[in-house]
Parts: C-alpha cells; sequence; structure tokens
C-alpha cells in the first residue's frame, strides 16, 4: 500500500502544514521582544514569520519533489541543503514563538504561535552544524528505503516486486524470504536513527517540551497525556471487533497452511497477511473468504475487463470529488504528477500527494496499478489535493488539516462511498448490485483493510514515543517494536529475528519520519464523516451500503469544512461538518456491525485472542 492509507503525504505534507519552508535567517534585532513582549509584537512577529515561511515554500517543495521524483546524488544534495535551510528558519522561528508564551496575544495570533512552535516534526537543535546534519540524516534515511533492493530467487527485487510476492504467494517458505529480504534493507539505518532520535529530542526541548514524542502529542488541542489517552479509549471501543477479525482469519490460514506454519492459538505469522507489515490484509481475501460466498466480485479483474489505466483510474476518482460539486483539478495538475513509474530512474513509489505553491500546483506522486488497492489510493491521495486547495485562501499557518488525522480521512471518507458497489454500479464497473447475500464478503473485505490496519495504526507511535522518552534505548529498538507488535496486532515475525534488525526501518513512515497516530485517527473520522454525510443525504439502509457520489448539498457542508484548514480547534471543524465535537469510534462498529455478528458465529469453538 502503500496503501492507502498509509500512503501519505509525506515529505510534502509535512512541509504544508506550516513546517519546514524558510528561508534567511530571521530579523532578530529588530522584532526581537523585551522581557515581556506586547500582543502588537507578537502579531508583528506573526505576519514576518508567516512572509518569510511563504517565501521559502516552494523551493523547498520543488526541491522535494525533483529528489522523489529522480533520486540521485546531485538531488538527494538539493533537498538535503533545502531542507536544511527550511528547518534552521522554522527552528528559530518556533524559539522565538516560544518567548511569546506569556503574551496576551490575540486569539489567533495565539494560535499561529503554537503552530509555529510544533511545526517541524524534528526540530534541530539551535547550534551550528545541527539542522544540516538532521537533513543530511534524514534525506539518507529515506533514500536507502527508497532505493532497497535484496536478492530473491537469484535476482535483485525491489520493494513493489516484494509486496508482489508477499500478496500473491501461497508458499510459506517464499513468503518468508521475501519478508526477510526486505526487512535485511534497514539494520543499516538503525546508527543514523538513533542520532536523529538525539538529535531532535535536543531540539525538542529546547521549545519546552519534554521530548519529541510529547511533541508530536501537543497537536491536537489537548495536552499530550489527553491526547494518549484518547487513543487508548478509541481503541478499546474497536479491540473487541479486531479480535473476533484476528480469530476467524487464524482459523482459515490454519486451514490453509497446517499448524506447522499457522498454529490455531497465539499470534498469527505476519507474512502470512498478504502485506509487507500485516496492515492491510485484503490481499489473503481468497484464503478467509465465507464459504457461500457466491456473488462475489473482484474490484482488480473489473477494472481491467473494463480497460481501465493509470490515468483512468485518475480521471474516475477526479470525478467523483466533480460530482461533489468541487471544480475540476487544474491543468498543471495532470502535466506535472508522477502518476506511472517512470523508467530509467530511480523514484519514490511511495504514493504521496503535493502542494507545490500552497495554492493550485497541486499534483499526486504515485505508481499506479490497475488493480482495486491503487483505485483506492487515487481518491485518498486526491482527498490531500482538494483538501489542499480548498484552504488556499486561509492565512500561510492556517494552511493544513484541522489535525493530521484530518488531512488523512478526507479522501478515505470519498472512497468509502467509492467501493460500494451501488457506486461502481453507477460508473459502470460492477454491471450488478449484489443483494444482501453480497454484505458479508463486501464488509470482510473492508474488514481486512480498515480494522486490520488500527492496531498497526496505533502502535508505530507507540513505539516511537518509547524511543522519544527514552524509556526504550537503541539497543532494545527491535525488542520494543515487536513486543508492541504483538500486544496490539497479535502478529509474530516468520522466524527468530538476526541480532542487528532493525525492523521498525522497513517501513516508510519510521525512517521517513512521518508521524503515524494521523492514520490510525483518520481510520475514526472516515466513519464519522461517513455516518454524517449519510445522514444528511437521508440515507436510510445499513451505512456500508451507503454512496453520496452525486450530492452536492453534502459536498458543500464539507467543502466549508475543508475550507477551514486548521484556523479553528478540530473539534469545531468536526462540528461543522458532522454536528458532532468528540471523536467516536462507534461509526467504526456500526458500520461492521453485521460482520462482527458474523464472526461471533464464526468462531464459536475457538479460543480467540493471543
Ligand atoms: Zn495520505
Amino acid at each position: 500500500m502503500k496503501k492507502t492509507t498509509l500512503l501519505a503525504a509525506a515529505a510534502a505534507l509535512a512541509l504544508t502544514g506550516g513546517f519546514a519552508i524558510g528561508q534567511t535567517p530571521t530579523p532578530a534585532p529588530a522584532t526581537a521582544p523585551a522581557a515581556t513582549p506586547t500582543p502588537e509584537e507578537a502579531k508583528a512577529f506573526i505576519d514576518k514569520a508567516e512572509t518569510d515561511l511563504a517565501k521559502l515554500s516552494e523551493y523547498v517543495n520543488k526541491a522535494s519533489w525533483v529528489r522523489a521524483t529522480n533520486i540521485t546524488e546531485d538531488t538527494m544534495w538539493l533537498e538535503a541543503k533545502a531542507g536544511a535551510e527550511a528547518t534552521t528558519l522554522a527552528t528559530d522561528l518556533a524559539v522565538q514563538a516560544a518567548k511569546y508564551d506569556k503574551t496576551a496575544a490575540d486569539p489567533v495570533t495565539r494560535r499561529k504561535l503554537d503552530i509555529l512552535k510544533r511545526a517541524l516534526v524534528l526540530p534541530a537543535p539551535q547550534r551550528p552544524g545541527a539542522a544540516e546534519q538532521m537533513a543530511t540524516i534524514g534525506s539518507r534515511l529515506d533514500s536507502i528505503y527508497s532505493t532497497g533492493k535484496f536478492e530473491f530467487k537469484g535476482k535483485q527485487i525491489t520493494l513493489n516486486d516484494a509486496e508482489d510476492v508477499l500478496a500473491n504467494s501461497r508458499d510459506p517458505a517464499e513468503l518468508k524470504a521475501a519478508w526477510e529480504g526486505w526487512h535485511s534493507i534497514s539494520p543499516v539505518m538503525s546508527a543514523d536513527y538513533a542520532q536523529l532520535v538525539d538529535l531532535a529530542n535536543e531540539g525538542s526541548r529546547q521549545l519546552g517540551y519534554a521530548d519529541t514524542g510529547a511533541l508530536w502529542r501537543s497537536g491536537y488541542d489537548m495536552g499530550p497525556d489527553e491526547f494518549a489517552a484518547e487513543t487508548d479509549r478509541l481503541w478499546q471501543q474497536i479491540a473487541p471487533f479486531y479480535k473476533n477479525l484476528h480469530c476467524y482469519v487464524r482459523t482459515r490460514l490454519n486451514a490453509q497452511y497446517g499448524d506447522a506454519v499457522q498454529p490455531k492459538t497465539g499470534p498469527i505469522r505476519a507474512d502470512l497477511l498478504g502485506n509487507m507489515w500485516a496492515q492491510q490484509w485484503g490481499n489473503v481475501y481468497p484464503i478467509v473468504a465465507p464459504k457461500e460466498d457466491a456473488s462475489a466480485y473482484s474490484l482488480d479483474k473489473l477494472l481491467v475487463e473494463k480497460g481501465y489505466d493509470p490515468v483512468k483510474m485518475v480521471k474516475t476518482g477526479e470525478n467523483f470529488y466533480s460530482s461533489l460539486g468541487l471544480a475540476p483539478l487544474p491543468e498543471t495538475f495532470w502535466t506535472r504528477s508522477q502518476i506511472v513509474r517512470p523508467e530509467g530512474r530511480e523514484v519514490v513509489c511511495h504514493a504521496s500527494a503535493w502542494d507545490l505553491d500552497d495554492a493550485d500546483d497541486i499534483r499526486i506522486k504515485m505508481c499506479t496499478k490497475v488493480n482495486a488497492e491503487d483505485f483506492y489510493t487515487v481518491h485518498h491521495e486526491l482527498g490531500h489535493n482538494y483538501y489542499q486547495r480548498a484552504y488556499k485562501g486561509q492565512p500561510y499557518l492556517f494552511k493544513g488539516g484541522a489535525n493530521d488525522g484530518f488531512h488523512e480521512a478526507i479522501g478515505d471518507f470519498v472512497g468509502l462511498s467509492a467501493l460500494t458497489p451501488t457506486y461502481l454500479n453507477q460508473v459502470g464497473i460492477l454491471d450488478k448490485v449484489p443483494g444482501t447475500e453480497g454484505d458479508t464478503p463486501f464488509l470482510l473485505k473492508m474488514a481486512l483493510d480498515k480494522i486490520a490496519f488500527m492496531p498497526f495504526g496505533l502502535m508505530v507511535d507507540r513505539w516511537r514515543w518509547q524511543v522519544y522518552d527514552g524509556s526504550v534505548k537503541p539497543a532494545d529498538y527491535n525488542a520494543a517494536w515487536w513486543k508492541l507488535r504483538t500486544q496490539y496486532q497479535g502478529i509474530t515475525p516468520p522466524g527468530p529475528r538476526p541480532a542487528n534488525a532493525f525492523d521498525p526501518g522497513a517501513k516508510y513512515h519510521v525512517p521517513a519520519n512521518v508521524p503515524y497516530t494521523r492514520y490510525f485517527l483518520a481510520h475514526v473520522y472516515q466513519f464519522q464523516f461517513h455516518r454524517a454525510a449519510c445522514k444528511q443525504a437521508g440515507w436510510k439502509g445499513p451505512l456500508h451500503r451507503c454512496s453520496v457520489y452525486g450530492n452536492k448539498a453534502v459536498g458543500a457542508k464539507f467543502n466549508k469544512m475543508l475550507e477551514m484548514g486548521q484556523s479553528k480547534p478540530w473539534p469545531d471543524e468536526l462540528e461543522a461538518f458532522t454536528g458532532e465535537r468528540r471523536t467516536d469510534a462507534s461509526a467504526v462498529t456500526e458500520y461492521f456491525a453485521p460482520l462482527n455478528k458474523w464472526l461471533i458465529a464464526q468462531n464459536k469453538g475457538q479460543k480467540c485472542g493471543w
């Protein structure tokens, strides 16, 4: 997946949130506040900061784009240089912003000061050379990941190839080899990673945060501890359902592979779930499909049969957003995006959405394949682009998602409608909508992706929070990773891990330093959005059959929320669209309720859990 959700808007998004952009060192003397700066000084500081940030944003974004779509020694150098300048400015501004902590600034300025303080995902220490050092390490880690190859059956293969093996092979020895092979690219990262952790913590402490994990947890209009407790509360809403799904899938894998490969009890072997990180399990649907599933259709096959190509997939995605009343994508989107993997050069294939000029130069970067997964990913990535364009009228520091979970949830919300048989039929991909007998197969497929993802979405940052607060030391990085993977996901590696293993590094968002809790949140928000939108549309049937395709009233209300960017606390924005002020996973369990009932019946007599 790259999958989908996780596909994140890598660097590009991190930059546009108001982050890395920067330019020359700021004018400390003129605006440097005295002991207690006045509200007027605070506002003047913010005005200047927004101007400086906007100025360099385009330069930094272009350097990143060029590196991501053509990885060479030179483009890595350029990106690192631009990134270091940006980091230096953003760090400088964050440190200055902290000096206004006691100023009685007006609410808008106060919000912008807070955003500025946490603008950097990894703040650099304020000493000469630190920002450059961090940028160099960051670029190196990302490139090791993106260019990672290993030997498999006598030839060098990429992650893309390895993912195909994980998705399609049913030979446990082959699966294990592909899984272990990909995880062999990351041990070389661990020393760099540990150094980056130290540097970022030093930078975070200079801004007044306990550590970088606390900084990350501060972006949700509540205290860091309160936020951690919120994610626990949400997981408790979902965990019983996850356990039922895990139990059912384990039974079917056991039937497929036998006790020696997948025992009937305990954790599931990570390489048997169809995905390199066991984060989405849709690829093993054929193994776990309900026995009575006669109605099933394969979106993979339908797309090929109907003559879809990558560009047509993206056009179809655009058409959905247009049906909600949103303006078409600009011409430059089509001429500047990377929609397919180019020949003859190294690129970052991990799908992402970009906003190069903080206005209209929006693009996606994908290595699109004609299959159901990328059909969904297209809708996901475009959601970022439409959000970016909707809030382009906001001041620089308010150009961002209400929180980072919102940014990931926009396209996923649209995807929930776009995957329904109702919609696929409306646009001519599916000839006949199955009756209720099709509900269990459909919901099971959705759960294999959406519900299977949730514990992974939670544990990645649980691991990083422990790494950043020092409770997990470099020597224990890998053991702590697997402890959490077993605890939350109920999975285990296919064999003993080598002493030098650094398995977190084999997941893009770790070497790329993209926070991950946003994807967990997005998996809750998208269902909340969906439930609210279906209600607005007057939908009376089960949630999983609802499509809001073509509903301009829903689109107008939705766009109102998008246009707010991050100008208001997220509960205000959530309320604007859904009428609810709290994150609530009951929309998730409501959507999947018929499947949960079915799973409980299937699991009768099994000893669930691990
Ligand atoms: Zn994304």
